[in-house]
């Protein structure tokens, strides 16, 4: 059951092979066996779950089973969900009990699946690694010394390591894509508005976006469809007519177009990285595509000018943890200057007081033209670059990330080393394009290497035909370490 595909297990629960009491208790029990060691769960309420459970089977047997009926699903703790503590990897937020569900819970709850239990992450979704969590870091399923990505990295190592049917990650700058391929998943990030923003904990909000994280491109689709929808409680949800993100899964690529952006395959790429992408794209004209030389020529820029706008953004959500409203307050202070200046010193941590510096001193008198305004001119440029791409080909492909999975504690030192880690994601952000990570085989150090899809605007339906269709060909998402 473990390795089904999550048509497969909604079929098993269907005709009663299995109920999802029991299959919920089936990965409660992994989850004690195996998170001490992975770190991949924040909290498990196996109480709560299995009340879920309980639901979803009296759903199954009045025939109200919808695709997701009864699927244990891993919630990365960036979602309010109501009654869960919801911490978002942060001593700020250790004792907050969400009172309300975002609305990706509440589809969720909708569409019948379990919430399994609250997944690790970086601290306020900030980080590629996973080691800035006030929980400690989690580790990769592949190998326990190395890095799972970040920030997702408790949902990329669950799902690898079967201690979830799906996880649900949000995607800021690549915290979707970048640990997806570190970890040998899958994952997509939606058009920016796609998944709306309501109850999902704000880092920078022109890029935040959610999206799922699983197996395969057809689990991924399943999630994706149960995830969208308008919510007029975000003022940037798009009001479209609701997609069925299957439709597409089985048509042939024959014709397809594949952009490769010379500037993804340039210096900085491993070796063996960039081995593992040349092959898949071998298997891609295999299967009929065809691929075009293009050039992204702003790409250089997206990391420098989302280091400015993210922390900006960042800089202004992060004020409403002040210790008044809710969230940590110093036990201390003389006055309430000080109960702000404690709070906020003791409850985030180094990186997210990192970004807060950057932010601030970005917006304030004197620099916001020089720094924020000008990296608000360049992130349309990086967004024209793909606009004109895309007259040449349907989708663009290359490498999700430099390299596999570094050791734990490697780039701790080096914040700018951290950040290059996402040299490849970030451009999707800027421009609100849809990403994804299909694994694509293994490097060097017998890690496991993502290749990137990029589609045009609402082309999901496509990128996910295109991995589909890859991983009929290819059994590198089935690979477990497990
Ligand atoms: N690694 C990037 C950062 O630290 C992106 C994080 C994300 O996508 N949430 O900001």
């Amino acid at each position: 059951m473990l390795n089904s595909s999550l048509k497969q297990m909604a079929a098993a629960l269907r005709a009663n092979e299995i109920s999802s009491v029991e299959l919920t208790g089936l990965y409660l029990e992994r989850i004690a066996a195996h998170n001490p060691s992975y770190n991949a769960y924040i909290t498990v309420n196996p109480e709560m779950s299995l009340q879920q459970a309980r639901l979803a089977d009296e759903m199954l047997a009045r025939g109200q089973a919808q695709p997701l009926t009864g699927i244990p699903i891993g919630q990365k703790d960036i979602f309010c969900a109501k009654g869960w503590r919801t911490t978002c990897g942060s001593k700020m937020l250790a004792d907050f009990i969400a009172p309300y569900d975002a609305h990706v819970i509440e589809q969720f709850n909708a569409a019948g699946a379990i919430n399994l239990g609250k997944t690790n992450m970086d601290e306020f979704a900030m980080g590629s690694s996973n080691e800035t969590s006030y929980f400690g870091p989690v580790k990769n399923p592949w190998d326990q010394t190395r890095v799972p990505g970040g920030s997702s990295g408790g949902a990329a190592s669950a799902v690898a390591a079967r201690l979830c049917a799906a996880a649900t990650g949000t995607d800021t700058g690549g915290s979707i894509r970048q640990p997806a391929a570190l970890c040998g998943i899958t994952g997509i990030k939606p058009t920016y508005g796609t998944v709306s923003r309501y109850g999902m904990i704000a880092f920078a909000s022109s890029l935040d976006q959610a999206g799922p994280m699983a197996r395969s491109a057809e689990d991924c689709a399943l999630l994706l469809n149960a995830m969208t929808g308008f919510d007029e409680r975000d003022s940037t949800s798009l009001q479209r007519e609701k997609e069925d993100y299957v439709r597409d899964l089985d048509l042939p690529l024959k014709g397809l177009r594949i952009g490769l952006p010379r500037e993804f395959f340039a210096e900085g790429l491993s070796p063996d990285v960039a081995a593992r992408v040349e092959d898949a794209l071998s298997e891609y004209r295999r299967l009929g595509a065809v691929t075009v030389d293009i050039s992204l020529p702003n790409s250089k820029l997206a990391v420098p000018v989302y280091y400015v706008l993210a922390p900006a953004e960042a800089s202004s959500n992060l004020s409403r943890y002040d210790g008044v409203r809710y969230g940590y307050r110093a036990p201390e202070y003389a006055d309430i200057t000080e109960m702000y200046e404690k709070s906020r010193s003791q409850g985030f941590g180094n990186e997210v007081k990192r970004r807060i510096m950057i932010g601030t001193y970005v917006l304030s008198h004197g620099y916001y033209d020089a720094y924020y305004l000008q990296a608000q001119k360049i992130r349309r440029l990086i967004a024209q670059d793909f606009a004109e791409a895309f007259k040449q080909c349907d989708v663009i492909m290359g490498p999700t990330s430099p390299s596999t999975a570094f050791r734990l504690g490697e780039k701790g030192d080096d914040p700018v080393q951290m950040y290059l880690s996402d040299i490849y994601t970030i451009a999707v952000n800027l421009a609100g394009l849809p990403g994804m990570s299909i694994p694509c085989g293994f490097g060097d150090n017998g890690m496991p290497v993502g290749m990137q899809i990029i589609g045009d605007y609402f082309s999901e339906a496509r990128m996910l035909n295109a991995a589909h269709q890859y991983q009929l060909a290819t059994d590198w998402h089935s690979r477990s370490p497990v």
